[in-house]
């Protein structure tokens, strides 16, 4: 029932206008459709959509008696009551976009519910309505917007080059696939058809076909769930990252919306497994109770707010870091050749959606590509892919937030989990790499990295824990720092003393150091010391836990050497050591410890498969 909101709730709702360019026009007709209820959704543009816009779906459609309604300011179905705004649970509720819409530009609404045996035709050329008919059409809505900006010059004359229109469109067409994947979308451009997906609610097909340059074998899946939030979606293992974050879609409750917490939830996930600066690709779709989130505070609702934002960090953190513990995040040594090979005799069985890869996907490819950075496509098939997938889906719930993530959230995580020790040693190689296996899959181990974790997280459990491992100096030794570090001291000898120095000032520019962690050798502490204070002068905020993990991850690359043979004993030692550690899979600089080759892929290089 569409009706027209009461002055007092349409002025609480966020004010702007809504049509800026064509992607905004888009993004609200396929709100409608998703609101309605389509499960297909025909996207169809020219010149950018400036000149002609159609979008049909097969949803509920508007009955006639209410169908000029919806073009009045302020008309809607979706909320009746102030109170309503709180907890929105459709994609439209500002009752603005029709209205909107056809006061800029000459717009053709043609729509019929399932009830009624004809539907109906409307005209409305800059807000006036010029025609109101009846008509034979199929269920559903069908907005066709022509001339964009004919009565407001002005604006038209903001607008961008087509193809920045066309690709700024076909960028939100492709996020709302993916993001609705049981929903058949099709999008058209100057009569050319882009992609199609199938609907059939698989969303790695939809990020192939729409996204084709990352290979399916390089994503980790997520599913994961606490209380009442609901994370699913894919990230890339840390061997594939992008220099930016335009790899990452993030949607929240079926909105693609850039979001500050979600990205750092990502990045803390993260941290330790990438070199600063380089970003992981991810598709997160995260579901939450509307009331959660404040979508009412931009007009084109394209930001939101979390009522509990750290809550919201926290878990997107946790979901993406139980799945870089899994065996799906460690690179793999791919077949690229057999691969190539598969992914054509896949696309020459795929008939049965024709248009869903073809040769149009090349188009969207070059399009894409003016707004994303060239990757190197790597391809890959999706259905053998999928399959290992399946097997391997991680299913996770974790029983607490709050809970220290190194421990296993539930037994279904630990199942997953990879653990080191449990690997049978081969051999090593070029003094530096460890052979080892485990039933169907063959791992390289770099030693070097590998120590390093170990170390790494040697020095943080001291920090973090409340009995000091120490050992006294026979002799103390000195050490110089500068007069700055010497008046300031009192600011930093806390956090040094944590890790289980203990160390006193011996004159305007000499420390004198008594204790020093029982895992360093004399030289190591020497070298963290001076690391650590070098560290300091980098710092702009008060000492913190990050100094410490900084000064250790520097003090770990240079304690240990590569181009050392370990012996059996050694090597069992480091792996166990290994299984303790929080994040076994990286050294603390973003290097991998392990790669692996699967059975499969060593079968399919042999061709035996
Ligand atoms: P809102 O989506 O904020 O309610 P709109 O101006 O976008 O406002 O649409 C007004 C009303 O028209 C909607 O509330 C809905 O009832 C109806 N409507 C719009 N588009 C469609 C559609 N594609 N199918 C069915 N109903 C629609
Ligand atoms: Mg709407």
């Amino acid at each position: 029932m569409i009706r027209l909101l009461s002055k007092e709730i349409s002025e609480k709702i966020a004010a702007g206008e809504v049509v800026e360019r064509p992607v905004s026009m888009v993004k609200e007709l396929v709100e409608n459709s998703i609101d309605a209820g389509a499960s297909l959704i025909v996207v169809e543009i020219k010149n950018g959509g400036k000149t002609y816009l159609r979008v049909t779906d097969n949803g509920e459609g508007i009955p006639s008696n209410q169908a000029s309604l919806a073009f009045q300011r302020h008309a809607t179905s979706k909320i009746s009551k102030a109170d309503d705004l709180d907890h929105i649970g459709t994609l439209g509720f500002r009752g603005e976009a029709l209205s909107s819409i056809a006061a800029v530009s000459r717009t053709e609404f043609i729509t019929k519910t399932a009830d009624e045996k004809t539907g109906t035709r409307l005209f409305i050329s800059g807000g006036d309505l010029l025609e109101e008919s009846v008509t034979g059409c199929p269920d559903g809505s069908t907005i066709i917007v022509r001339d964009l900006f004919f009565n407001t010059p002005a604006r038209l004359k903001f607008l961008k080059p087509d193809a920045t229109e066309s690709s700024l469109i076909i960028d939100f067409v492709s996020q709302m696939a993916l993001a609705y994947p049981k929903i058949k979308f099709r999008l058209i451009n100057n009569e050319q058809p882009l992609f199609s997906t199938s609907g059939k609610g698989d969303r790695l097909e939809g990020i192939h076909t729409l996204y084709g340059k990352i290979s399916s074998r390089k994503l980790i899946p997520i599913q994961f769930e606490h209380q009442e939030y609901r994370l699913e979606g894919y990230v890339s293992d840390p061997s594939e990252s992008r220099s930016n974050r335009k790899g990452q879609v993030l949607f929240v409750n079926g909105r693609a919306i850039n979001n500050k917490p979600m990205e750092r939830g990502i990045d803390r996930a993260f941290a330790q497994r990438l070199f600063d600066g380089r970003y992981p690709v991810a598709y997160l779709f995260l579901e939450l109770p509307p009331e959660e989130l404040d979508v009412n505070i931009h007009p084109n609702k394209r930001e939101i707010r979390f009522h509990k934002e750290p809550e919201i960090e926290r878990f997107i953190e946790n979901a993406v870091y139980q799945a870089l513990q899994q065996l799906d995040a460690i690179p793999q040594v791919l077949n690229e050749k057999s691969l190539h090979k598969q992914q054509s005799e896949w696309l020459r069985s795929a008939d049965t959606e024709p248009a869903s890869i073809n040769p149009i996907q090349v188009d969207i490819k070059s399009l894409l590509s003016t707004m994303r950075e060239q990757q190197q496509i790597a391809e890959t098939s999706i259905l053998e892919f999928r399959e290992e997938m399946q097997n391997d889906l991680i299913n996770l719930s974790s029983d607490s937030l709050q809970s220290d993530r190194s421990q296993p959230v539930s037994n279904q995580s630990s199942d997953r989990r990879f653990h080191p020790e449990e690997l049978r040693i081969l051999s090593t190689i070029f003094n530096t790499y460890i052979l080892a296996a485990s039933d169907d899959t063959l791992f390289l181990i770099d030693q070097h990295a590998a120590h390093e974790r170990v170390l790494f997280e040697k020095i943080m459990a001291q920090y973090e824990a409340s009995e000091k491992n120490r050992q006294t100096m026979l002799v103390p030794f000195s050490l110089n720092c500068s007069i700055g570090h010497a008046a300031n001291w009192e600011a930093w000898i806390d956090e040094i003393s944590k890790i289980g120095f203990s160390l006193s000032l011996f004159g305007p520019n000499t420390l004198l150091v008594k204790e020093i962690p029982f895992f360093m050798t004399l030289d190591g502490a020497q070298r963290f010391l001076s690391d650590f204070l070098d560290q300091l002068d980098d710092m702009h905020s008060p000492p913190d836990r990050r100094i410490i993990e900084k000064a250790a991850s520097r003090a770990c690359k240079e304690a240990v050497k590569g181009n050392e043979s370990l012996t059996g004993e050694e090597i069992s030692e480091l792996l166990k050591s290994l299984s303790k550690c929080d994040n076994p899979l990286s050294c603390p600089h973003g290097r991998p410890t392990f790669i692996r080759l699967s059975q499969s892929e060593i079968e399919k290089k042999f061709r035996r498969t």
